[in-house]
Formats: structure tokens, C-alpha cells, sequence
């Protein structure tokens, strides 16, 4: 696997790959790499023929100080995982590399942008199209693989695309999850055996509203989801939303397409869920 820390070194290997008639596959991530991530790997091998994973503690997108500063780092072990994953490329730049002093940006997403993660997150989505913008310049990927664990996220980055004409192919990969349905995240290293525990409730509330869905109303799925979720003093819920799956506004009984979405506190770790429900 080649690693690079620098724009102008990636750009002249990938400029090189493509006029031999490569493809590119890019797997952006903040690292602390685990199973969901290299699924999203997995998945890109079948598409392109080089693989491109990012790793990059993006600090535009954490509204919380706290949560940038003790976001794990093992980059020594996420290599290892990389190569053992069969990754090309290693895209690992410095903040510096990646940003220029006092540097703004600002891109109108639309209502996606205040909405679920939006409201919790203030400026969240602002620095996740930020730095993607500036993977898929600098990369300029033919297909670009996301987790449906952020579903707001590719929904947020598939709108910049649209918008922006980028000439690339979203593709959005299932969520894995740890053998009691805990979604996996690299956050889930803070969870306490208490905390993880208790963090099944999230995914089991949504297993359930699935097996109830067609069955009770959605006012009833939500109410049903939310006295779970609140059952559980440890778990402070953030939202639990029933949503159109292309736009995320609240679902109404004829919507086509639904989702639903949960976020909550387990101690000090945040988590996010989702499942698809038709
Ligand atoms: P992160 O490093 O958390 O920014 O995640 C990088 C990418 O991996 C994002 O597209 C996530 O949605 C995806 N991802 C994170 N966790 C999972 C998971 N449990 N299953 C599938 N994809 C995931």
C-alpha cells in the first residue's frame, strides 16, 4: 500500500494510474478503522480499480472541542488494517495540508443542513461537505463510498454532488454491526461494559419499530420507539424520527420510501442508528 501525506504527491500517483486507464474508488474516513470501514473497502474493490481510503480527522466538522480532542488515533494499527484489507492508497494529510489559515466555506445544502444531526450539530454538515469537496477535488474519484450509518451524511454529500455536477458515483453501503446489533463506530471504544449494554436498546428499538412497521401508525411507531428509548435512565435520546428516506422530512402515511433515525447519549458517548423500513 502507497501512503501519502501530501495533496501534490497523491495527485501526481493518481494522474499517473488514471492515464494507464484506472479507475478510482475513494473511502473517506476519520480512521480508528474497523469492520464497517473496511466493508465500505470491500464494496469499493468490486467497483474501481484503485482504491483510495482517506484518513483525516476532519476538526471543521466537530462542534464539540472535546469530542475532536479524544477522537481515537491508531494510525499504526489502521494501516496494518488497510493493508490486510487490500487498500492501494493511504491518503493520511495534516491539517495544514488540508486547510489554509482563517479559511471559510460556506454551501446551502437546504433544509438537510438544520434538520436531525443538523439541529444537535450546528455546523456539522457545513465541515463534512467542506472536506469531502476537497477529497473528491483533490482525488477526483469515479465512485465514492459512504456508510448508511450516517444516512444524513450521504444524503447531505449526494445533494453537493448533484448540485455541483460532481462527475462521480455515490454509493452507499449497509451498516455493519457488532454481533448484539450495537452499530459499529469508532466511538463504541469510549462505551464502558455498562455503556455498551445499554447502547443495544437503540438498535433493538429500531429491529422492533421494523417488525411493527405496516402494523401501527407511524404517530404510533414513533410513540412506541420514544417510551423505549426513554425507559432506559442511562440513554439520553436526542431524536427518534420516522422520515422520507430521499429528503428526511418527517414520514406521513403515504410517503413511499421511509427511514427511521435515532441519536442518543449513553454517558458521555453519542451514538447515531438507523434502519431502513420499506
Ligand atoms: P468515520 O470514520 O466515522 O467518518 O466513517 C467513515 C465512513 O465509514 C462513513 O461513510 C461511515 O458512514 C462509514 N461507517 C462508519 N461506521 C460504519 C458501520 N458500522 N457500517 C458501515 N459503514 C460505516
Amino acid at each position: 500500500m502507497k501512503i501519502f501525506n501530501t495533496r501534490s504527491s497523491l495527485q501526481q500517483y493518481l494522474s499517473q494510474k488514471r492515464s494507464e486507464g484506472n479507475t478510482t474508488g475513494l473511502v473517506p474516513t476519520m480512521g480508528a478503522l474497523h469492520k464497517g470501514h473496511i466493508s465500505l473497502l470491500a464494496e469499493a474493490k468490486k467497483y474501481a480499480d484503485v482504491i483510495v481510503c482517506s484518513i483525516f480527522v476532519n476538526p471543521t466538522q466537530f462542534n464539540d472541542p472535546k469530542d475532536l480532542e479524544k477522537y481515537p488515533r491508531p494510525i499504526e494499527h489502521d494501516i496494518e488494517m488497510l493493508i490486510n484489507a487490500g487498500c492501494d492508497v493511504l491518503f493520511n494529510p495534516t491539517v495544514d495540508e488540508m486547510y489554509q489559515p482563517g479559511e471559510t466555506w460556506h454551501l446551502d445544502i437546504g433544509p438537510l443542513e438544520s434538520m436531525l444531526e443538523g439541529k444537535f450539530r450546528p455546523g456539522h454538515y457545513q465541515g463534512v461537505t467542506q472536506v469531502v469537496f476537497k477529497l473528491f477535488d483533490i482525488i477526483k474519484p469515479d465512485f465514492a463510498f459512504f456508510g448508511q450509518k450516517d444516512y444524513q451524511q450521504v444524503k447531505v454529500i449526494t445533494r453537493m454532488v448533484d448540485m455541483l455536477h460532481m462527475p462521480l458515483k455515490m454509493i452507499m453501503c449497509p451498516i455493519v454491526r457488532e454481533p448484539e446489533g450495537l452499530a459499529m463506530s469508532s466511538r463504541n471504544v469510549h462505551l464502558s461494559t455498562n455503556e455498551r449494554a445499554n447502547s443495544i436498546l437503540l438498535s433493538a428499538t429500531l429491529y422492533n419499530v421494523k417488525h411493527q412497521f405496516g402494523k401501527l401508525t407511524i404517530d404510533e411507531l414513533k410513540q412506541l420507539a420514544v417510551k423505549e428509548l426513554t425507559s432506559n435512565p442511562n440513554i439520553q435520546l436526542d431524536y427518534f424520527e420516522i422520515a422520507d428516506a430521499d429528503t428526511l422530512v418527517p414520514a406521513k402515511a403515504d410517503t413511499q420510501h421511509m427511514v427511521a433515525l435515532v441519536a442518543a447519549k449513553v454517558g458521555n458517548v453519542r451514538l447515531i442508528d438507523n434502519i431502513i423500513l420499506n
